[in-house]
């Protein structure tokens, strides 16, 4: 069977020390925890930054931190930067600065939803600006889809050209506000996909493990972390990103599905030889 892509989300925008100790949040942190998962096989790392008081930042010096400090190591994991901003509290303007630091992938969230208590606006407009960026800087956009429609949206975008195959979608699902976590609905967005996608899933909370195994036995790809979920099992914590990775990797393996290092899963999304 195919390889499958294991991307690894350590740290996104919401996730404290309060609720567990072990998510990665200095640059330093980050850094270190996107290369033990790259030893525990995942390809890439979608990345989120804080600032001084661990709020959400998109401040571009501190992810080309993140990204010298995972390259004078060596790591060739391959690295998505958010563009989310914490929905809301970044504006549009500071949202793409990462963008311009040429990452081989950043986020395109195809959409607007209330999320959980927040709503996140990603207005037409804004997704305007976001594709030409990322085209001008040669990032591919990870289309995040918290519902079919943001499928649709995604796929203007494609038919004019502006976002280039193969398509990268991010199915993200059981957020409060977007589409439940079931694998009716992930059969249902992976239907409205257009030839030459590939598609990977990602789940909150307890639904972050089942919906993983729903996508490699569909063929999909997967994303894993902190950021969506912090727990390794009922009640326990995970002690980091790594476990979360070793886990998703074992079970890959049983079923026949070998996780793809970073240079061949850059060689199925499309992307140029690594560089370091
Ligand atoms: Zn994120």
């Amino acid at each position: 069977m195919d390889k499958v892509i294991v991307s690894v989300a350590t740290t996104g925008s919401w996730t404290t020390r309060e609720q567990t100790p072990y998510v990665p949040i200095t640059e330093e942190e980050i850094a270190a925890e996107a290369i033990r998962c790259w030893r525990e096989g995942a390809a890439i790392v979608h990345i989120h930054v804080r600032d001084e008081q661990g709020r959400v930042s998109s401040d571009p010096v501190r992810y080309a931190r993140v990204r010298d400090l995972i390259r004078s190591q060596g790591c060739d994991i391959i690295l998505n930067f958010s563009t989310g901003g914490g929905a809301g509290i970044v504006p549009d303007e500071e949202r793409i600065a990462p963008v311009r630091l040429r990452p081989e992938i950043a986020s395109f969230d195809a959409g607007s939803l209330n999320f959980g208590d927040r709503v996140f606006i990603n207005s037409p407009a804004f997704l305007e600006a976001l594709a030409h960026e990322m085209q001008a800087h040669g990032v591919k956009p990870e289309i995040e889809c918290f519902e079919s429609g943001f499928i649709e949206t995604a796929k203007r975008f494609i038919e004019r050209g502006l976002i280039q195959p193969p398509y990268w979608f991010q199915m993200v699902l059981g957020v409060r506000g977007g589409a439940p976590a079931t694998v009716d609905q992930l059969v249902h967005m992976v239907r409205q996909l257009p030839v030459g996608s590939l598609w990977s899933v990602c789940a909150i909370g307890r639904h972050q493990l089942p919906m993983n195994v729903a996508a490699l036995v569909m063929g999909g790809h997967v994303r894993t972390g902190l950021e969506d979920n912090i727990y390794y099992s009922y009640r326990v914590l995970a002690e980091g990103n790594a476990p979360l990775v070793a886990r998703i990797v074992r079970i890959a393996r049983e079923l026949g599905r070998e996780p793809a290092s970073p240079s061949e899963a850059r060689t199925l999304l499309g992307l140029p030889p690594f560089q370091s």
